[in-house]
């Protein structure tokens, strides 16, 4: 029997494994023009939280009693489509299921020989061109600048802060632990970093390690980590406001600091985007990615955690902060 992960209770709060079902079901088989997609790798992000409520967004909530979608990688193991050979590896949006039927229409073939399959869904998938898109398109970087990164230790605050590096800024880092902290200086070569759990005075803390204040904020997770990078941003900063994790499990919205007197005193960009608004720079971001990965300028790390069964906890674990880079499912 194929197994399934549907959406069974809409979270409230932060999520639980009662808000996930396991199913059984038969194994399915392709028609013609169709493949057999076994999983092999599973990505689970912080946005999906969205849509596992009715709210409207840019992307359509997930259905009760629905599988939940995510980043997959799996293997083409039947295959009555001319486009694709039994042993290929394709990239999608796919179910959360064991096996599944695609028409091949949105699969898109990867290469594990040229890199490691997971890092489609890091690096070089969703999270990557999120980082280097977000990051160039709106953060704008100059040599020189102070870069402070939010959520840096995870998957796409970690790319970003070495892009920073690559591109001559200096970086700053915030993360939940002293060990990410300490990875992302001895790792990730970021300038300093500092853990938002334990400063006893955020703001003050970023102003000792950017004694010449914030250029670009790059956010990833909002509220009151934001407020106080905030509280330090000089004039003419860009913020790309890529998420706000911090907020996603809220069940009221949360007041802070009114934000337009800094904005307008500052003359600050503050922006908040989607990577698939720069959909047709991909390829080109996918290239780049790549050669400073191959030159060794960029490096990732990843958390895999095994088994189908593990999805929603691994999931549920992106709100304690339990991953390192890219929280990835292994089948
Ligand atoms: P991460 O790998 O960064 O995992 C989530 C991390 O968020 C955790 O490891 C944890 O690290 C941190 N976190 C969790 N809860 C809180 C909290 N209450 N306050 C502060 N930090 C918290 O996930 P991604 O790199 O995949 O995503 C990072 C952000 O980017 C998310 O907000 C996501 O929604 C967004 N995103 C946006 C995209 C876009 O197109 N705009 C595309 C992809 C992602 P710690 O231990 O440091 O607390």
């Amino acid at each position: 029997m194929n197994r399934a992960i549907l959406l069974d209770k809409r979270p409230v709060g932060k999520p639980t494994l009662e808000d996930f079902k396991f199913i059984e079901e038969e194994n399915p088989a392709p028609a013609e023009g169709q493949v057999l997609l076994k999983t092999l790798f599973v990505s689970v992000d912080p946005y999906l939280r969205g849509r596992m409520s009715s709210a409207k967004s840019y992307i359509p909530p997930f259905q009760l009693n629905e599988p939940i979608q995510s980043g997959i990688i799996a293997e083409v193991t039947e295959s009555r489509n001319p486009d694709f050979k039994v042993g290929d590896f394709v990239s999608a949006l796919l179910d959360w299921k064991e096996f599944q039927v695609s028409d091949g229409k949105d699969l898109v073939k990867v290469d594990g020989d040229a890199a490691s399959l997971s890092s489609y869904l890091g690096i070089l998938g969703m999270t990557g061109l999120t980082a280097y898109l977000g990051l160039t398109e709106i953060g704008k970087p100059k040599a020189g600048e102070t870069l402070v990164v939010s959520g840096a230790a995870g998957a796409v605050g970690s790319v970003v802060g070495q892009i920073g590096k690559i591109l001559g800024c200096k970086v700053i880092g915030i993360a939940g632990s002293d060990e990410k902290t300490r990875i992302l200086t001895s790792k990730f070569g970021f300038d300093a970093a500092i853990n938002y759990k334990t400063s006893p005075d955020l703001k003050t803390d970023i102003k000792n390690v950017a004694p010449d204040g914030v250029d670009i904020y790059f956010d990833n997770v909002g509220g009151v980590i934001s407020d106080a990078v905030l509280a330090n941003i000089n004039q003419f900063a860009r913020v790309p406001v890529c998420g706000a994790i911090s907020l996603y499990n809220d069940t009221e919205i949360a007041l802070g600091p009114r934000l337009q007197p800094i904005l307008v005193r500052n003359s600050v960009l503050m922006q908040g985007f989607i990577m698939f608004n720069y959909a047709t720079k991909f390829p080109q971001a996918i290239k780049q990615l790549t050669t400073w990965l191959n030159e060794g300028k960029l490096t990732y790390t990843e958390t895999i955690v095994n088994g189908f069964d593990q999805i929603p906890q691994a999931f549920i674990d992106l709100f304690e902060g339990k991953n390192e880079g890219k929280m990835i499912v292994k089948i």
